[in-house]
Parts: structure tokens; C-alpha cells; sequence
């Protein structure tokens, strides 16, 4: 039997650590017991140890389910590095025969496999060929609907699971709130009280959320102040592209793309630059970060709303890994909320409520006035204090105001103009803006025209851009807007409408003088 008092010298001797950090020493004592366990611990808190060290000091192979090739071939290469016994089983791997053969000697600590090939029966047949230690699940929120990121080859793995009833589960993800982690619990048998429950604050991370209004001068902004390594993550290949070449010219400093369409060697070797590099900025669709270990990423950039707060949870949880003062920015427009809104359409019922939940709860962190680490925080079903001191909001108090009447006149000029046009063409109608398509359409003649005067009108565009990132305001497949949400319910005094204003322009100044 191995217990917790055996794995300080394996931490020293194997991994080179004088010590566990945060809860991993209960999560590998659970381990070492033969407990089953879902930790839940933040991007960077090192759960691969909590597997490997196991894998290490117990009986038999240690059986890894991870989703992504490029993950699991990162983790072999540490793992061997360590002179850990590891091998991967992939569509990517030659040397097929020799880890089978490997694994039936014994020969194994860790066989790392993706969910699709664990799920099959050919599989379990062949792990009851050898004794098997442990199995460990990676990115365990992929195993439930209502988790950011289903899989459904993840439901498969039961099979394999119940098959062995004797070897322990480790579930172990980076994301999951109270909904998710039940629902994980309860699909891969693991008991009640089998949780670690990890902090999820990361209190070198500055957080700061900004409207988008010129990114490049944004950014470029963002990384005068700051010369060490950072991520831009943009939505698109295309975006990338283009971000990469304007801030390389803007800046002077090295800045490469990485995304899922360039030739594999030339993204391959961005990426190892960046790894190695001290200063270098990487802009990069979401798929960039996962499974790299660079601890000394001093700022991640979101130009775009993330899919969700558990997204950018593990997104901008790239940033400072070592502990020192980093930056987490996000640069949003409202258009970013409409399209997201637009494809809640195209999901599947089932989804949907879930899909719209978790766009409502990531558009509440974007129009907070309150300390975003907080509303991070609670999401993640955590009591943090109500002010952190080190994000935007707790930095510099932005103001609310109450618009209530200000967001009747807008929706009412989107309803009254038919729901088909712009915010360009609704803000000409309630300025009274006598432009030429206004008169075309007789909207020069409508009630709504010209009601709204001197400073409510700057409140127009923060005003709409609320809404849409609310859903009261949604995009039309012409790019117009209609009524949604709980827009009737404000039109008919039922609801009320506050919108936050940054700092910068209550003083007067221009909202794009800090990034
Ligand atoms: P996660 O999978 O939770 O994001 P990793 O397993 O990749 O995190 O570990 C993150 C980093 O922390 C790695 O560089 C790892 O070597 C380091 N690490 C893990 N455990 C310890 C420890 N006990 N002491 C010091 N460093 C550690
Ligand atoms: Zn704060």
C-alpha cells in the first residue's frame, strides 16, 4: 500500500518539487487510498501531478484520458522527462506494438488515450491484459451537457469505468461550476464526497474589460505598458492574420499568428518562438494555450467576447502562471454579443436555455459596475470579498445611471421603424436627423423623431450596446435590430434599465485613452 508519507520523496526525487501547492496533497491522498475524486482546480495548479505522482508510487498502469493529441503528446514528453514510464496510444502514434507490448509487461506508468478509442470494447479487452493503477480523466466538464465544452465520445468512458470496478477515477478539469461538477460526479461514478474543490482566484491577474473601439490602438496601447510575453486572442483565422501584421508594424515588437489554417510547421515553430521567448506576442484563435506550459505570459488580450466565463476563466488563467502581476483585457463590441445571440438559433432546443445562460451570465460580467474578480469568483459558486483592488472597476469606479426612459424611446424607434434597421439609422430617428433615407422612409413623420436631445444622445450608443449584450436588443439576419429579451417588459415600465459608464469618459475624456 502506498500512502501520502511515501510521495515527499517521489515529489523531490521524480518531479523536482520540495513541495504540494494548494490541494494537491489531499487530492493525491485520496489517490493513493484508492478514493475516487473530481478535483477541480484552476488552469496552472498543476493537476498533472496529482495523477502522475500516483501513477508513479501505485501497482500497475495509470490510464489517462485526455481529448486533444497535441495535449497528450505534451504531457509524454514531461512525463519522460521526469523518467516516467509513459506511452501514447493516438492515430498519430508508430510504435503501436511496442507500447502494447510495454503495457502488458508492466513496463507502464502512464498510457495516455483519447476518449473515442477508451470508449471501445477492443480497448477494455485489452486493458485487462495487465493491472491497471488508475484511471484519470482530463478535461472531465466534456462529459457533461452542461459543461462549456460536451464531448460526446465522454459519456462512452462509463463502460470502460464499470468495467473495472477496483481501479480508482480521478476526474480532474480547470471549469466547472456547481451545475457541471454534479453532473460529472454523477456520470462517471464518482461518489459525493470524492470533490477537491480548488480556489479559483488568481490574485496576480489584473482583470480589465473595455468596449472595443479601435483594437489595434488598443492593444498597441496595452503592450507599450507592457514588453513581456503576451496571447491576442481573436475570433478569426482572417482576424488573426491581420491583428499580427498591424500590431508587428504598430509596435516594432515581435508578434506572430498561430491558428488551425497555417502550415503546421510554420504554427509549430510560432509557437515553440513563443515558448522560448521573452517578449514575443502571439495573436492566436482559442485552440492556441491549451496543454502549453509558459508560465511568464505577462498579459492575454480577448479582441471578441469569449464563449463564456468558464472560457475565459481558462483563457485569460494563461496569464501569469508564476505568480507575478499580469494583465487579463478584454476588448468587446456589441456586435460580438449579437452574432453570439444570432447562433443560439441554430442550436439545438435542448441546449439552448443553457447556451443563452451562460451568454446572460458572461454579458453580466462585461456590464458590471461591481469588481469583476467577485462576479468571476461567484460564478464559480465562491463567497469572494466585494472588492478586490486589482481590476478595473475596483481601480477606477466606473458610474451608473439609470436610463429606464432613455431605453423606452430606443426600443420604441426600433419597434415603430419595423425592426429592420441599424442603430444607425434608429439613432437619426430619435436625434431627428433629417438624412435622406429618414425622409424616404417617413420616419421624419414618426412620434419617436427627434425626442431625444443634447446628453442623452452620447448615452445612445453605450445604451444599445447594453441592451445587445443583454438580449433585449437582437441582430436580425440583415443586420437590423429587433425587440428581444425583456424588452416589452421595459417598453411597458416593468423593468428597468442602468447602464455602467467607464471612468475615463465621465471626466470628459476620450474612452479610448487607456486601453
Ligand atoms: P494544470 O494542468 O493544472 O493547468 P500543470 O499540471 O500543467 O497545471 O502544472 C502547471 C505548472 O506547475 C507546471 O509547470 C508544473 O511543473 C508546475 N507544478 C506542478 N506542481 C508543482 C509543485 N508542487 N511545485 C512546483 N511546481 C509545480
Ligand atoms: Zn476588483
Amino acid at each position: 500500500m502506498s500512502s501520502i508519507a511515501g510521495a515527499f520523496p517521489v515529489l523531490k526525487d521524480v518531479f523536482g518539487f520540495d513541495g504540494f501547492r494548494g490541494r494537491q496533497e489531499e487530492v493525491v491522498a485520496r489517490v493513493l487510498d484508492g478514493r475516487s475524486t473530481l478535483a477541480v482546480m484552476p488552469t496552472g495548479a498543476g493537476k498533472s501531478l496529482t495523477y502522475q505522482l500516483p501513477a508513479v508510487m501505485r501497482e500497475g498502469t495509470c490510464v489517462v484520458i485526455s481529448p486533444l493529441i497535441a495535449l497528450m503528446h505534451d504531457q509524454l514528453r514531461s512525463a519522460r522527462a521526469n523518467g516516467i514510464r509513459a506511452a501514447t496510444l493516438t492515430s498519430a502514434d508508430a510504435d503501436w506494438r511496442e507500447t502494447q507490448e510495454a503495457f502488458r509487461a508492466g513496463a507502464l506508468d502512464l498510457l495516455y488515450v483519447a476518449p473515442e478509442r477508451a470508449s471501445q470494447p477492443a480497448f477494455r479487452e485489452f486493458l485487462s491484459s495487465a493491472p491497471l493503477s488508475l484511471f484519470a480523466i482530463d478535461e472531465a466538464h466534456c462529459v457533461s451537457e452542461w459543461g462549456h465544452d460536451f464531448r460526446p465520445d465522454y459519456r462512452l468512458l462509463r463502460g470502460m469505468l464499470d468495467a473495472f470496478p477496483q481501479v480508482p477515477r480521478l476526474a480532474l478539469t480547470a471549469t466547472a461550476d456547481k451545475q457541471t461538477r454534479a453532473d460529472v460526479m454523477a456520470q462517471l461514478g464518482i461518489p459525493e464526497d470524492g470533490l477537491v474543490l480548488a480556489g479559483f482566484d488568481r490574485p496576480n491577474i489584473r482583470y480589465a474589460i473595455r468596449h472595443r473601439d479601435n483594437p489595434v490602438r488598443q492593444l498597441t496601447s496595452l503592450m507599450a505598458g507592457e514588453p513581456g510575453p503576451g496571447i491576442v486572442y481573436a475570433q478569426t483565422r482572417r482576424k488573426v492574420e491581420e491583428l499580427a501584421e498591424k500590431l508587428a508594424a504598430a509596435t516594432g515588437r515581435s508578434v506572430r499568428p498561430y491558428h488551425a489554417g497555417l502550415d503546421p510547421e510554420v504554427r509549430a515553430a510560432n509557437q515553440a518562438a513563443f515558448v522560448a521567448s521573452e517578449e514575443m506576442v502571439i495573436v492566436a484563435t482559442v485552440a492556441f494555450g491549451m496543454g502549453i506550459d509558459k508560465p511568464d505570459v505577462r498579459f492575454v488580450a480577448h479582441v471578441g467576447v469569449p464563449k463564456s466565463i468558464e472560457g475565459y476563466y481558462q483563457e485569460t488563467g494563461r496569464a501569469g502562471r508564476d505568480g507575478d502581476p499580469s494583465q487579463a483585457v478584454m476588448f468587446w463590441g456589441a456586435g460580438d454579443f449579437a452574432t453570439a445571440r444570432q447562433r443560439l438559433a441554430e442550436v439545438d432546443e435542448a441546449r439552448r436555455n443553457s447556451e443563452r445562460a451562460r451568454l446572460d451570465a458572461l454579458a453580466g460580467l462585461v456590464e458590471t459596475a461591481e469588481c469583476r474578480r467577485a462576479v468571476l469568483l461567484r460564478h464559480f459558486g465562491e463567497h469572494p470579498p466585494a472588492s478586490c483592488g486589482n481590476c478595473d472597476n475596483c481601480l477606477e469606479q466606473p458610474g451608473v445611471t439609470d436610463v429606464t426612459e432613455l431605453a423606452r424611446k430606443l426600443l420604441s424607434a426600433v419597434y415603430r421603424t419595423g425592426q429592420s434597421f441599424g442603430m444607425g439609422h434608429v439613432q437619426k430617428v430619435l436625434t431627428g436627423n433629417e438624412d435622406e433615407r429618414v425622409r424616404q422612409r417617413g420616419h421624419d413623420r414618426l412620434s419617436v423623431f427627434g425626442i431625444v436631445e443634447g446628453d442623452e444622445a452620447r448615452l445612445l450608443q453605450p445604451l444599445s450596446r447594453a441592451l445587445q449584450a443583454r438580449g433585449d436588443l437582437v441582430a436580425t439576419e440583415h443586420g437590423g435590430l429587433a425587440l428581444g429579451g425583456s424588452a416589452r417588459a421595459i417598453l411597458k415600465g416593468e423593468s428597468s434599465v442602468e447602464i455602467v459608464i467607464p471612468p475615463k469618459r465621465q471626466r470628459g475624456r476620450r474612452s479610448d485613452a487607456t486601453p
